[in-house]
């Protein structure tokens, strides 16, 4: 096997390393759970753990992160329908993986607007039939889905729910158009795919501009108590930071030069 697609291989299995529960008819992938007054977690356990994001505003609901698959949103949006009668009216694609992207086609039929930045989009177009197959080697059931387009294209730094929900992207880090979503009221930042307990999938990572990436985010001061990672368990304080730095490091120094 050559070097390269056995390094592929390896990245893969680590987005989708830890084994998956077993499916069962009556156990649901998605658990809704509440966070901070309008924010809700969504730990979707389809192949490896994402969690994903609920803010329930006055209007409607924005969801961060459209989950695995058209089956998982469909999960999500039974657990939201159980929150508030309140329509889910946009959803917020943090980067164009699978996790975060599979579950586009649900939410346009329900006609939400599935949101994000031309970064994003064109990431899409460019890899999303391969970067499915890459995920299906590893996990067979993960279902071969067409590129789901956003409906809206925004600049970087959009905000919804009155600048409630606000979006930041500071730089290449675990992918080239990964989004950290800031919720001020709350004082939470959602980390998305770029901070997490464990490395994870690097494959597609800038792995000299992520850290740069992370420091950007510390100069920020952002007021915040709670950070959300994407993968794994879901609450963190803000010393996840340096965690994936130390990690990020780590794994600097363990590579050949
Ligand atoms: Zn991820």
């Amino acid at each position: 096997m050559r070097l390269r697609s056995l390094a592929l291989l390896l990245a893969v299995a680590a987005a989708c390393a830890t084994p998956a529960r077993p499916p069962a008819d009556d156990t649901p992938d998605v658990d809704l759970t509440p966070l901070r007054s309008r924010l809700y977690i969504a730990e979707d356990r389809f192949c490896v753990q994402e969690n994903s994001m609920v803010y329930v505003g006055d209007a409607y609901v924005t969801v961060i992160g459209a989950t695995w698959t058209p089956d998982t949103a469909r999960q999500l949006h039974a657990r939201i329908r159980a929150i508030t009668p309140l329509p889910v009216r946009d959803v917020i694609l943090t980067n164009y993986h699978p996790d975060r992207a599979g579950g586009t086609a649900y939410w346009l039929g329900l006609g939400a607007d599935v949101l994000a930045t031309p970064r994003t989009l064109r990431l899409l177009e460019l890899h999303w039939d391969r970067i499915v197959g890459d995920v299906r080697a590893t996990y067979p059931q993960y279902p071969s889905l067409p590129l789901a387009r956003p409906t809206r294209v925004l600049p970087d730094g959009f905000a919804v729910q009155n600048g409630a929900v606000r979006t930041l992207y500071l730089g290449p880090s675990h992918t080239d158009d990964g989004l950290f979503v800031y919720f001020p009221e709350q004082r939470v930042l959602y980390g998305g795919c770029i901070l997490k307990e464990q490395l994870g999938n690097l494959d597609s990572a800038n792995l000299s501009e992520y850290p740069r990436t992370l420091r950007r985010l510390v100069d920020l001061r952002l007021p915040t108590d709670v950070i959300v990672s994407g993968h794994w368990s879901p609450v963190h304080g803000t010393e996840l930071i340096d965690t994936y730095l130390r990690l990020l490091a780590e794994h600097a120094a363990a590579a050949p030069r």
